[in-house]
């Protein structure tokens, strides 16, 4: 890839959206938009937010990187609208996360949409349709907002329909963008208008190819600049026809990205792969989309008659059994079959004559094409991890041959080294990074989890890697990295370094870990984008500008982070206080657990957790996004996501019959009170008081809104009422780790990264049965709720059962209060030096019983409550600091 001056275009929510040529498509959603979607509009209409925000939170969870809002509907108060959704979409973590596209064609509404979101927005639209004095005073609100911009190529004359017009038009709105204003070329995203094609109007036979036309043009001629557009108009004259709409977006979608369209509203539901487009269809379609023929329309709409709807099988023959060799290897390696793939090793050894030219021809030339397939989105990871099953077999079958020849394990890549790092023990992610670099030629070092640092270096020296990877995913590993780096420089290596895992951010890479370590750092969360990075940071030509890219990069977000610290406001800690929640804690409210104290289930039946499984998550951990079930119907990611879905019953089923993991919980409901506002303090067994840690918001809240604290849902003190709390700790793990082993040395990662998932989700479920049990039985605040398994995933219960580590209780120190307590060890449930769990697929928390206890953000919090927190814990302002560092609103 060609790196230039220009910067990325960088968005973000909580978390950072860099747009880079490398990115691949980005998703803008679409559903939260009055004038796309009458859902949506009619819960506006009727004040129901609630529900609205729950739209939000799909699209979000359906995968899309960007969130349009539009509230532009005559019967509604746009201003207010807008207004009262993002505000509420921004108090929610999982939607704020990703960046906001304010879509409306109210400057006002825009403005006040711009002052809610947090983090850099997409203002979604201005043109210079009522003249250039109007656009440059709107562009230089939204510099100073920060926001970047979508120009519609729109002028006074009226909006442009020719390529000619298209091209005036933008390249003016550039010209007075970056001359005038001074807007950041990559802050700028035109939207050169998709108009529909197959009208039956001559006029509009053109309107693709103009469209692909103008894309290729503007990012040639005007630098930085990107581009978006409303895909679905484009097939707005074959509304009904199911079938040619989502091939036609497919097929559009191909052409403009490869034409330089980088984001755009797509409805994901209304999509088909393109590869799978069946041939005749395609070619009628890009018939009419390319403009091939003059009877293109006519001849698409007489074969969309015949079109009907998709959906059939794919036949599958075992006739691939008599292809040629490097077919079947291809096959075998692209499809996951390792059924043959001895006899086709075997019978290309003897062929070639040499093991390792086995591995070097026709076996890489397979993983090159797995590689392609993955990298472009025909292929999903649990594919590749299967793919990746075939090649290691392929590999372990040819090894005593290739000791023979005292021959190396062939050329790769380069050597990666990868490690989670000292103190934490998750590795899905990272096992799953492995194997697709695996998978791309790429020799794996991996040293498990726990690793220390000095290990770390010492393997990487003696294997002479090119790369070292960290994974990490609770909050000490953080520090634990920064250390890593620090170590690194001090033996002077220059090795690149990849940051990757749950708790790792660009943020924090660039900030914290980027200053120790002069070699090149990148971060990077997911699998698909680590062999873009390790191809750019290992080939010669590519190598230093890539790296001086990605430094100069870190190096503004540091500067900009720094600049920007202390921008929000926010309260001492005495105010914050005083700012409490302030609950009715009647005797109605407060209800006696029915049974206190500490009880145990151990070897709890697996049969009456299924169940309680959550799926849309285990879907997540293989990087296949949607909301189960329908993801099984998703037209994407259906196929795949149905197979995974198999097999994980399968492997449920068999964990039914031979019980190979066990699952172990233990729970307490204990009188308790809170002290001082932000202690609770809890009656434990054996009489012995126990303190509960709290840490309250001190961000500053708009009128009325509380400072909130996990205490504030425990009756004071100085009430004189008897409040109670419950802890619990939950496994389903015991048992696991032999399963998994036995998985590897069978080079079976996808079996043993598959019996991971599987843990975590039964771990995740025995949470979600204990609490009910909590709630209806040993409590018994709630016997009479019943609720199914989707309302039980939608929390529509009353209390919460947050967990330390998370949003509102960030403190992983609870943990060994909790265990103590619970005395969790006894049902095999370990916290590591970092306080991680292990078994990794446990959980462990709080219960709140109150009905308004809820979940929340702690977000920053300043020195003051850090030092009263190291008073009240025992230890020092410093070990503090470490513990809360991403919480923390100042350097330390
Ligand atoms: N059904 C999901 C449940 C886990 S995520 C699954 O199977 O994966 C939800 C859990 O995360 C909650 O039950 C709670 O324990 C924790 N959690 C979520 N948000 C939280 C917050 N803001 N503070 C503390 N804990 C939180």
């Amino acid at each position: 890839m060609k790196t230039n001056k220009i910067n990325a275009l960088s968005l973000s929510g909580l978390e950072p959206l860099v747009i880079t040529p490398e990115s691949n498509f980005i998703n803008v959603g679409e559903r939260t938009n009055v004038t796309g979607s009458k859902q949506f509009l009619r819960l506006i209409e009727k004040n129901d937010y609630a529900t609205a925000v729950e739209v939000a939170r799909h699209q979000v969870e359906g995968g899309a990187q960007i969130l349009d809002v539009n509230m532009d509907e005559g019967m509604i108060d746009g201003v207010k609208a807008m207004t009262t959704f993002l505000n509420l979409i921004q108090a929610e973590p999982d939607i704020a996360r990703i960046p906001i596209m304010i879509d409306s064609s109210r400057w006002e509404i825009i403005e006040a949409g711009l002052q809610c979101i947090q983090g850099k927005g997409v203002v979604n639209s201005i043109s210079l349709k009522e003249g250039e004095e109007v656009f440059l005073s709107q562009a230089k609100k939204i510099l100073r907002y920060g926001a970047a911009v979508i120009v519609m190529a729109f002028d006074e004359k009226g909006q442009a329909d020719t390529f000619e017009r298209r091209i005036e038009i933008c390249e003016r709105s550039y010209r007075l963008l970056t001359e005038k204003v001074g807007f950041p070329p990559q802050d700028i995203i035109f939207d050169p208008n998709i108009f529909p094609v197959g009208t039956g109007m001559e006029e509009h036979r053109q309107n693709a190819l103009n469209f692909f036309r103008a894309t290729t043009w503007i990012r040639k001629h005007l630098p930085g600049a990107h581009i978006s557009g409303g895909v679905s108009n484009v097939s707005f004259s074959f509304r009904g026809n199911q079938a040619v709409r989502e091939a036609m977006h497919s097929a559009f979608l191909y052409h403009a990205i490869k034409a330089g369209m980088t984001m755009g509203i797509v409805n994901p539901a209304m999509l088909e792969v393109y590869d799978e487009i069946p041939k005749d269809l395609l070619e009628h379609v890009e018939d009419v989309l390319l403009d091939r023929r003059a009877d293109a329309t006519e001849r698409l709409m007489a074969f969309a008659e015949k079109v009907q709807q998709k959906g059939q099988v794919e036949q599958v023959a075992a006739e691939w059994r008599n292809a040629p060799l490097q077919e079947r290897i291809t096959h075998a390696l692209v499809k996951g079959i390792d059924e043959f793939v001895e006899i086709d090793t075997e019978e290309a050894r003897v062929s070639l004559q040499s093991p390792l030219k086995v591995i070097e021809g026709p076996l890489m030339e397979g993983m090159n094409i797995v590689g392609d397939l993955f990298g472009s989105g025909k292929m999903f990871l649990p594919q590749v991890v299967k793919s990746a099953r075939v090649m290691k077999k392929a590999v372990a079958y040819l090894t005593p041959y290739l000791e023979e020849e005292k021959k190396g394990s062939g050329r790769t890549k380069g050597k990666i080294l990868m490690a989670t790092v000292k103190g934490d023990v998750h590795d899905i992610g990272k096992n799953i990074v492995g194997v697709v670099l695996a998978c791309n030629n790429y020799e794996i070092i991996d040293l498990g989890v726990m690793v220390p640092t000095e290990r770390i270096l010492e393997e990487a020296e003696k294997h002479q890697v090119q790369v070292i990877g960290l994974s990490g995913l609770i909050t000490p590993s953080l520090d634990e990295m920064v250390y890593v780096a620090r170590e690194m420089e001090k033996r002077g290596l220059k090795i690149p370094l990849l940051i990757g895992g749950a708790t790792t951010s660009r943020a924090h890479t660039a900030v914290k870990i980027f200053p120790e370590y002069s070699g090149p750092i990148v971060h990077v969360n997911d699998a698909s984008r680590s062999v873009t990075v390790c191809s750019s940071l290992l080939s010669k030509d590519e190598q230093d500008a890539y790296v001086q890219n990605v430094k100069e990069d870190y190096r503004k977000l540091r500067e900009g982070y720094l600049a920007k610290q202390s921008e929000k406001p926010m309260l001492s800690y005495a105010e914050a206080r005083k700012n409490k929640l302030q609950l009715n804690f009647s005797e109605n409210e407060i209800q006696a657990p029915l049974q206190i104290g500490v009880q145990q289930l151990i070897d709890y039946p697996l049969s009456e957790l299924r169940p309680y499984i959550d799926w849309t998550p285990f879907f997540q951990s293989w990087e296949l996004y949607g909301r189960y079930p329908n993801i099984l119907k998703d037209e994407v990611v259906g196929v795949e996501a149905q197979k995974l879905f198999n097999d994980a019953q399968k492997m449920l089923d068999e964990w039914a019959a031979q019980k190979p993991v066990q699952a172990n919980g233990v729970y307490g409901l204990f009188p308790a009170n809170t002290v001082e506002d932000d202690t609770i303090l809890l009656s434990g067994p054996h009489g012995n008081e126990h303190k509960l840690l709290s840490l309250r918001q001190q961000n500053k809240k708009a009128p009325g809104q509380p400072n909130l604290s996990l205490a504030d849902f425990v009756a004071p003190q100085e009430s004189g009422m008897q409040d109670y709390v419950g802890l619990f700790a939950v496994t389903a793990g015991i048992g696991l780790e032999d399963l998994v082993k036995k998985y590897e040395a069978d080079h079976d990662d996808y079996h043993a990264i598959l019996a991971k998932a599987l843990a975590d989700r039964l771990a995740e479920a025995f949470a979600e049965r204990l609490h009910e049990l909590v709630r209806k039985e040993f409590w018994g605040y709630q016997a009479q709720e019943k609720l199914s398994n989707e309302e039980l995933i939608a929390e529509k219960y009353r209390g919460i059962r947050p967990a330390p580590g998370y949003p509102a209780c960030p403190d992983h120190l609870e943990k060994k209060t909790i265990f103590e307590i619970l005395e969790a060890e006894k049902i095999g449930i370990t916290l590591t030096e970092s306080l991680a769990m292990w078994p990794t697929a446990s959980v462990s928390g709080y219960y709140f019983a109150h009905p308004e206890a809820k979940y929340f953000g702690l977000g920053k919090i300043l020195k003051d409550q850090v030092e009263d927190f190291a008073r009240r814990r025992n230890i020092t302002t410093e070990e503090a600091d470490r513990w809360l560092r991403p919480n923390l609103a100042y350097e330390s």
